[in-house]
């Protein structure tokens, strides 16, 4: 997930304990159910997971972080009254 010059390389400050460093950052955007599923069971395993979610639910709008679904994440920020840090905004 961490490969190539993506945001979430260059901003996600917990790279080097990640389950999902090296892995193809493709199965953290997936649309099926069943690869969200798979998605969610490697965060599951995360050391960082808690860490991972709480960057996640202020910055990150797509994609599986932390275990939760881009749509979870709206939720928890809706009920913290929260809403997204612009992007480049550490
Ligand atoms: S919780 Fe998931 S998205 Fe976050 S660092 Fe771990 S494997 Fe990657």
């Amino acid at each position: 997930m961490f490969q190539g010059e993506t945001r979430r390389g260059r901003m996600f400050p917990y790279l080097d304990d990640a389950i999902c460093r090296g892995l193809d950052p493709e199965l953290f955007y997936a649309e099926s159910g069943a690869a969200i599923m798979k998605a969610k069971s490697l965060c599951a395993a995360c050391p960082v997971r808690e860490k991972c979610l709480e960057w996640a639910i202020k910055r990150e709008e797509f994609g599986v972080w932390g275990g939760t679904t881009a749509r979870e994440r709206a939720a928890i920020r809706r009920e913290r009254g929260l809403r997204l840090v612009p992007a480049g905004v550490a």
